[in-house]
């Protein structure tokens, strides 16, 4: 019990320095919300969105899954994607990987790990369509951080074949597509791909309005 009174003391102490600086903090976040960005990074738990980007409360939509996958039956990605494009008109959309991340780690065993097997096979179809530069890279770290990238453009790449992005790029909407990668020995990020309504989608993806 002491780590989770740990949680609610520290969230005592946060509302008392932001009302020491604002005393109106509260009742303008209450108010709603208008963020810029819609982030998609992976569940790990050295990866928090807010925090490495500076970012305070209604300024980032937050979706997060292991190895930050964009998979068209996932009803809540979806759903978050959206009513971020739709209904908040974010402007730019972060897909954020990491390097070291496990997931990705895992794609490249064979261990089945159980259901999760499912959710990694994802990872893996994008291993397979780069197998021929990933096996040039030595087994284990290296090749675990190549996929990561190689993972978050094609995740990038599978925004763009939604309906939802595509609506939007029709309409005339600036709306971006930013690949990212996090880099935990340092806390740098770093920029892999940026997409914009130019971007070549392939015919059988195509929807028209
Ligand atoms: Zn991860």
């Amino acid at each position: 019990m002491k780590d989770v009174q740990r949680l609610l003391i520290e969230n005592k102490a946060w509302v008392q320095e932001k009302i020491q600086v604002n005393p109106g903090y509260f009742e303008d976040m209450a108010k709603g919300q208008q963020p810029t960005f819609l982030w998609i990074g992976c569940s790990d738990s050295r990866v928090p969105p807010n925090e490495i980007t500076g970012c305070h409360p209604g300024e980032m939509f937050v979706a997060r899954n292991i190895a930050n996958l964009v998979i068209h039956t996932d009803l809540s990605l979806m759903s978050v994607l959206e009513y971020a494009v739709v209904y908040l008109k974010v402007k730019h959309i972060i897909i954020c990987g990491h390097y070291g991340c496990g997931g990705v780690a895992a794609s490249l065993t064979p261990s089945s790990l159980g259901s999760i097997d499912k959710w990694l096979r994802n990872i893996k179809d994008v291993a397979n369509s780069n197998w021929g530069e990933l096996e040039k890279i030595e087994a284990g770290a290296k090749r675990t951080d190549r996929l990561v990238e190689l993972n978050t453009i094609s995740q990038a790449k599978n925004l763009t074949h939604t309906a939802i992005v595509q609506k939007a790029w029709h309409e005339g909407r600036d709306l971006y597509i930013h690949g990212w990668v996090f880099d935990m020995a340092t806390g740098k990020l770093k920029e892999l791909t940026t997409i914009d309504k130019t971007f070549p989608i392939p015919p059988a993806h195509q929807y028209k309005f």
